[in-house]
């Protein structure tokens, strides 16, 4: 590791224990933002990533990542909901929360309600009222009977306790905390706006770093993501937020670190998360040796591709797929990017500008090989290549 750079301070714990161990040049600094012209998503402004790993907590950060180049706009389409195995995986989790917090008949708060799909989820499943807030919603007329009779409402701006006029007895934060780089004053300022003597609890929900390291997925880097959650550093952030955590579980095949927790005694205790285990240490290092492995690995294999003149396209234009795009596509071997969400069709993908297409694409254009961005797709994505009459070859990145 790079210890010229340890004297970076970790955004959780504080701890100069802090190390360089990948670093990414040029990634887009938008990968969901879609773009209406190739010449655009071309154009599009890049930043540069150094994966820093706190050896005291745990907790993987970019201290490169500077929060004004971000903008969430209604071009941001993050949205996971059209995938049926995502679908069945957020009605769970709503059913869930509601039942062991006695959420019928109570008030739901989410920060950062993307298009409110899974806020009306919840009203759905018996909570009176949801609140959302989000600066890239925009109403969606799946929801208008629930926003129509007032039980749902999405704000079009950034949650902020003080002017939210709003408290509720469950706060839901949904794949947004890593996008945040000064995590713990978030937190502190989520607990502030809590009410008191309410009991209210708070459900977070983030990418998995763990999976990132284990399965050497390094597609998962991307600039909007300056933290990166280990269950040790996620535990630790609530701890010295105020929290008291309640329970704090892998979700979705593991890929999600769920964490339930509600305002604890004070602000700021010392923090007494679990020591970090060694075996964490251990797959920093294995990722160290192996990414850039993997990156030149793909780079090979897509020049052979092109060289046998196969036709190919990944499967996946989310995050995803742009970072795999960006690093290793540099030779735009790739045509286009099918993507399930409808939204996205006939937008390009930041940086390379490969078209997104919807899977319906596939059946004139005949790829010869299909690179899936998420194995947990995979028996979905086969059962849509069987029904659209194409067989190309289907790998994993
Ligand atoms: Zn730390």
């Amino acid at each position: 590791m790079n210890s010229a750079s340890s004297s970076t301070a970790c955004v959780v714990c504080g701890s100069l224990q802090t190390a360089v161990f990948a670093q990414v040049r040029g990634v887009p600094v938008h990968t969901t933002l879609l773009w209406r012209t190739r010449a655009e998503a071309q154009g599009a402004p890049v930043g540069d990533v150094d994966l820093t790993y706190c050896r005291e907590c745990g907790h993987i950060f970019n201290p490169l990542f500077e929060e004004s180049k971000t903008e969430y706009t209604q071009a941001y389409e993050n949205s996971l909901h059209f995938s049926p195995l995502f679908q069945k995986y957020a009605e769970s989790l709503s059913g869930r929360l509601i039942s062991r917090y006695g959420l019928h008949g109570k008030d739901v708060l989410e920060i950062g309600a993307g298009k409110g799909d899974f806020l009306a989820m919840m009203v759905r499943g018996g909570v009176r009222r949801g609140i959302g807030f989000d600066p890239s919603y925009v109403p969606e007329a799946a929801h208008r009977d629930l926003v129509d009779s007032g039980r749902m409402a999405v704000v079009q701006r950034f949650y902020d306790p003080e002017t939210a006029g709003a408290t509720a007895d469950l706060y839901v934060c949904r794949q947004v905390l890593e996008h945040i780089d000064r995590p713990r004053g978030f937190l502190e300022r989520v607990r502030a706006g809590m009410p008191e003597g309410r009991g209210a609890v708070v459900f977070f929900e983030v990418p998995n770093t763990l999976c990132m390291l284990r399965d050497l997925d390094v597609w998962t880097i991307i600039y909007e993501h300056c933290g990166f959650f280990t269950p040790q550093s996620l535990g630790r952030l609530f701890e010295v937020s105020g929290f008291d955590v309640l329970s704090l579980d892998e979700h979705f095949e593991g890929i999600f670190l769920g964490i339930e927790a509600r305002a604890g005694e004070g602000v700021g205790r010392g923090g007494n998360g679990e020591a970090v285990p060694g075996g964490l240490a251990s797959l920093v290092e294995k990722f160290e040796r192996r990414f850039e492995e993997k990156v030149l690995y793909w780079k090979t294999t897509l020049r052979a591709l092109s060289q046998a003149g196969k036709r190919v396209v990944i499967w996946g234009g989310g995050a995803r797929g742009v970072t795999f795009l960006n690093m290793v596509d540099t030779e735009r071997v790739i045509s286009y990017a099918v993507d399930m969400n409808p939204r996205k069709s006939g937008a390009y993908i930041s940086g390379t500008g490969q078209q997104l297409i919807p899977p319906s694409g596939l059946i004139s254009y005949k790829p010869d090989v299909v690179i899936l961005m998420n194995p947990i797709y995979r028996e979905e994505v086969a059962g849509t290549l069987r029904e659209l009459g194409v067989h190309p070859e289907l790998v994993s990145a």
